[in-house]
């Protein structure tokens, strides 16, 4: 007999297992999906590799389940690609792998809380089989020629042992893996009980691509459910069929069932899930569409097959036009996948149209996945129904929850107004007080308010939607909108006349001195009613927003250096104008012409320092509450 080596669990699968056999999780039934999934990635693996080699028998790929109630065992076998010694050593006993890896870090994410609540929607891996185990032993012999036959055993509580089978043991083990479970005495009558076996792999692994047989007897039933005809499928398979797909246990948000024969033949099979995932976080890798040529799986998670802003639909695409034994460097730059792409995602592009008629059901969609589909404003050739898809908030909803489409901002349009009007902001709140709004208030232009900052590069690739042009509020041309009737009435302190010209003049020139380098002009405003200045970029088109994002990619940490604007009919800039008339050397006209630049940046959220500002707002605070305490 072959020496037998003892290893240490590594400490992440000590943790692993701790947790799972401590858990409250009630569904322990999920430890034969893992084991059943792993069986049928090792025929599919088993395919793949030896597709155009001999495997040594002409035996089906199967995976048999098996029980034995005297012996407390129940045992998945498969005669898939197997594993040697090193292999073993490498996979179960390390924790490298997708499905564990992604739990332990979904419950880092949690603050190690919950772990009940996530282990169902992940694929735990293997370790769970000791929610159910009090001991495993698996028996594995490789596809690779001459490999001998090893044996793996191990309770599950610190250590593993191997050892490599000889002589009439070996001759007993044939290719593939073979897994006995050894069931704690709790779990005995249920796991060893064929019609309950049945039943939790025509739940978990109904769609599972190879014969399950349980005690001799096939279990799942529906291997394409993509190729059947649309009219026989209910509600309820699809949802089955989701839920084996992604392990979501919620029904999917919207289904795209469809087969086409021009100009590529295909089927597909796509769903739109309610919640959507942390792309940005651990699971950015997790996306795709499994890709079968004529039933049979050829990859999981083909990432050529959608582009990446619909990356939160999931799914299956089946073909005839593919050879079986294509090889995946191949399918990476595949005309026929670039077509089935190019087809498929006008196809989805036209279900979220429709989903779009329905405005709550859109409003959830929106909400849960309209980070990653923003992306798509690269994708020129669904420029229109991309642009036709996209929402935003707007002055003219009630709350942050509103949503306002390009054609309902049009629809609202003021006569000749070819304008889309945006503004970008971190709140409502906020975008209420940005001076820059003023005159659309009052003018009672529509204004759509962005919040994240992919929104202005959208509205940036776009530029146009149907014949009006986006424009950033904060550099439209005051021309455009004065010729438009007022609907509010102007504060009061813009009610009074302006000042006269030269004056006003003068305090522009005085400002200009004070301020010198750190503006590119001063000059009067005709945008602004409320307040008494803002800031504007001297190019005429580049929003603050846009230029901080560009800065922010240069590493470039300087104050830009804008155009001042001053609100003639703002009152302290008509007493500035008095005052710098009176004396142009007035020591308030500096200290106010400062502290309005100061603000203004503070607010455009460029301002480096604040103790000045701070130190001459209190200075004023301190006269002005002597003059108001003398006044009392
Ligand atoms: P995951 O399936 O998420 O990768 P597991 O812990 O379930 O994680 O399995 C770890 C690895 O062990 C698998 O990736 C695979 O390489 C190997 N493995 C598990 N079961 C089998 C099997 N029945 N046949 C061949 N290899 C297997």
């Amino acid at each position: 007999m072959a020496a037998q080596a003892t290893y240490e669990f590594k400490a992440e699968i000590k943790q692993l297992l701790e947790i799972l056999v401590h858990s409250l999780y009630t569904e322990h039934e999920i430890f034969l999906r893992e084991l059943v999934s792993n069986a049928s990635d090792a025929l599919d693996k088993l395919r793949i590799e030896a597709a155009d080699k001999d495997t040594g028998d002409d035996a089906p790929l199967e995976i048999r389940v098996q029980t034995d109630k005297d012996k407390k065992t129940l045992t998945v076998a498969d005669n898939g690609i197997g594993m040697t010694e090193t292999e073993l050593v490498e996979n179960i006993g390390t924790i490298a792998h997708s499905g564990s890896a992604s739990f332990l870090k979904a419950l880092k994410e949690a603050g190690g809380n919950n772990a009940d609540g996530i282990i169902g929607r992940f694929g735990v891996g293997f370790y769970s089989v000791y929610m159910v185990a009090d001991s495993v032993r698996i028996l594995s012999r490789s596809h690779r020629e001459g490999s001998a036959p090893v044996e793996w055993t191990s309770d599950g509580q610190g250590s593993y042992a191997i050892r490599e089978l000889a002589g009439d043991e070996a001759a007993a083990v044939p290719r593939g893996t073979h897994i006995e479970v050894h069931l704690k005495d709790e779990f005995v009558t249920e796991f060893t009980d064929p019609e309950e076996l049945k039943r939790v792999v025509h739940k978990h692994s109904n769609f599972i691509g190879f014969p399950i047989l349980v005690n001799g007897e096939r279990a799942n039933t529906v291997p394409a459910l993509w190729r059947e005809p649309k009219f026989q499928i209910t509600k309820e398979q699809y949802k089955e069929f989701y839920s084996f797909l992604t392990y979501d246990k919620e029904e999917p948000m919207d289904v795209l069932h469809t087969s086409v024969d021009a100009p590529v033949q295909f089927s597909s099979l796509c769903f739109i899930p309610q919640k959507s995932k942390d792309f940005m976080g651990f699971d950015h890798e997790d996306w795709g569409l499994d890709l079968y040529v004529r039933r049979v799986l050829i990859q999981r998670q083909n990432k050529n097959l959608i582009p990446q802003y619909l990356m939160f639909v999931r799914g299956v695409v089946d073909t005839e036009d593919l050879p079986l034994n294509i090889s995946r460097e191949t399918l990476q730059d595949n005309l026929l996948i670039r077509k089935i792409s190019t087809t498929l995602t006008k196809q989805l592009l036209g279900q979220l149209t429709k989903m779009a008629e329905d405005k709550d059901k859109y409003a959830k969609f929106w909400r849960e996945h309209s980070r990653v589909f923003k992306a798509g404003y690269m994708d020129f050739a669904n420029r229109e129904t991309f642009a036709g898809l996209l929402r935003f908030n707007s002055s003219a909803c009630d709350d942050a929850e509103g949503l306002v489409s390009l054609e309902e901002y049009i629809s609202r349009a003021k006569p000749d107004q070819k304008k889309i009007y945006f503004a970008f902001g971190p709140s409502r709140e906020a975008l209420k007080l940005n001076p820059h709004l003023e005159i659309f208030r009052k003018k009672g232009v529509e204004v759509l308010y962005l919040f994240e900052p992919i929104d202005e590069f959208v509205m940036d690739a776009l530029h146009t939607h149907k014949d009006f042009e986006l424009v950033p509020a904060e550099v439209a041309k005051p021309e455009d909108l004065d010729k438009l009737p007022d609907v509010e009435a102007a504060p009061e302190e813009a009610a009074a006349p302006a000042p006269e010209k030269d004056a006003m003049t003068a305090l522009l020139v005085r400002v200009k001195a004070v301020l010198g380098d750190a503006v590119a002009d001063v000059r009067a405003s005709s945008r602004l009613t409320g307040s008494p200045c803002c800031l504007v970029n001297p190019d005429g088109h580049t929003t603050s927003s846009m230029d901080k994002i560009m800065r922010a990619m240069n590493h470039d940490n300087s104050v830009p250096k804008k155009v001042l604007e001053l609100n003639p009919t703002h009152a302290l800039v008509r007493n500035l104008v008095d005052l710098n008339k009176a004396d142009a050397n007035d020591a308030f006209v500096e200290q106010a012409a400062r502290q309005l630049f100061e603000s203004a940046l503070l607010l455009e959220g460029y301002l480096p320092d604040p103790h000045a500002l701070v130190g001459r707002v209190q200075e004023l605070l301190t006269k002005s509450s002597g003059w108001y305490a003398k006044s009392k």
